[in-house]
């Protein structure tokens, strides 16, 4: 089957739901292709920016509906056994991945935009246009927007120069049972990684964590690095001793990459973690995603109204934006992750944080952005 679409997105996270959502309320033919079904479980920490409060309103969403649970205030520990706590200057949700995106899924079935199941497997461009392959089907696109997050089989295809890069970083994530205060995100270092603690919907409790491969590696499972490496951090090991998991195995990534990427690549605006994963500690990449995805949609309407005059203009004003508005969040979430890989440095940072409070606030807003602006 050879199908026409005048814009393809290929991956439904977060960046590809939204965009969808977004082209079809302002009246443009849109497909989507995810290569899974709904729901189902991520690796993510689940806490949400309320940056993406207004936008999300604007797409007729109603993300109070799902019960999230409301954040405030951040904890940091480090494996020392230093703590500090703060408010969150704009605060978020707690929101699991198999509610939300399935929630934006169901309204974009709703609204009957175009989704397929299948798994895309080669992106050409040529005299203009996009030719894309799925396993079962060939598409045809004026636009493609990728939104296949962090790697993926078409990065090699497309030969995107991260991918000959090795990343130490493995990625572990479960929902809990336990006791934990609603309103709060703790961060917790320990040798090698960090991990989020943080309550989502019906009372669940998210643990997700980042090490370091190497570490990982000398122990023979989970339990044994969680028990040898993460409960050097006492509030950790507080945390998991009093908590029991909801799930039959906790969920786990390898290969997570943290390199520069392209945000537009072959003439493909990428989307969301497909043009760079920000440092989880950061706590920043859902709303980024989201926010990418609309700056791309906003662009390419103008493009396909006429206000943009090529598609080399389209591409330079997204990556112009891209930069203006993650570049500063990326390099600050490599910087404080080599930071918290320095025992010695991390302890003087938190030291000086506890000294000085409006340090961690000046670090958080440097990683976030501001409230999403409606479209026009
Ligand atoms: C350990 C960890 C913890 C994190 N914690 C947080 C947090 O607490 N807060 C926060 O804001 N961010 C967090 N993040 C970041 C956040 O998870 C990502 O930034 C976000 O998921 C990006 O969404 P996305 O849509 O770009 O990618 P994804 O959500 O990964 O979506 C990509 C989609 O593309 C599909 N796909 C892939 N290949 C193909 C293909 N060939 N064909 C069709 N479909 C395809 C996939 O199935 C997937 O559904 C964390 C990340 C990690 C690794």
């Amino acid at each position: 089957m050879q199908a026409e679409t005048e814009i393809l997105i290929i991956g439904g996270g977060l960046a590809g739901l939204t965009a969808a959502l977004h082209l079809n309320k302002v009246g443009l033919m849109v497909t989507l292709i995810e290569k899974d079904t709904y729901p189902h479980h991520k690796v993510c920490g689940e806490y949400i920016s309320n940056e993406v409060n207004p936008y999300f309103k604007w797409l007729g969403l109603d993300i109070e509906s799902l019960a999230p649970t409301f954040i405030s205030k951040l904890l940091f520990t480090s494996n020392l056994g230093q703590s500090i706590q703060t408010q969150l200057p704009l605060g978020g949700f707690g929101l699991s991945r198999y509610t939300l995106d399935h929630y934006l899924y169901t309204e974009l079935v709703k609204r009957k935009v175009n989704i397929l199941h299948d798994r895309v497997v080669e992106i050409n461009f040529a005299h203009n246009q996009f030719t894309v392959a799925t396993t079962n089907h060939t598409f045809n696109a004026t636009y493609v927007i990728g939104a296949y997050g962090k790697r993926s089989a078409i990065d090699v295809k497309l030969n995107r120069s991260f991918m000959d890069k090795q990343s130490p970083y493995l990625a572990v994530k479960s929902h809990y049972h336990a006791n934990f205060p609603n309103d709060l995100v703790s961060l917790h270092n320990f040798e090698g990684g960090y991990c989020g603690v943080s309550k989502v919907e019906n009372d669940r409790m998210n643990i997700c964590y980042l090490a370091n491969y190497e570490h990982f590696k000398k122990y023979k499972n989970l339990s044994g690095f969680q028990e040898n490496v993460l409960y050097k951090n006492r509030y950790l090991k507080d945390i998991l001793e009093n908590a029991t998991s909801l799930f039959d195995h906790s969920l786990t990534i390898s290969q997570v990459s943290f390199e520069r990427k392209e945000p537009v690549y072959n003439h493909i605006l990428m989307v969301g973690d497909t043009a760079g994963l920000i440092h989880p500690l950061c706590g920043n990449g859902m709303a980024m995603a989201i926010h990418a995805a609309k700056i791309a949609s906003e662009l390419l309407h103008q493009r396909i109204e006429g206000k943009i005059n090529s598609r080399e203009a389209l591409e330079e004003s997204y990556t112009a934006h891209w930069n203006r508005e993650f570049k500063r969040r990326l390099k600050m979430g490599r910087m404080l992750a080599a930071l918290l890989r320095n025992t010695n440095l991390e302890s003087l940072a938190i030291s000086a944080m506890i000294k000085m409070p409006f340090l961690l606030n000046s670090i958080i807003k440097k990683t976030h952005g501001k409230p999403i602006t409606i479209p026009s």
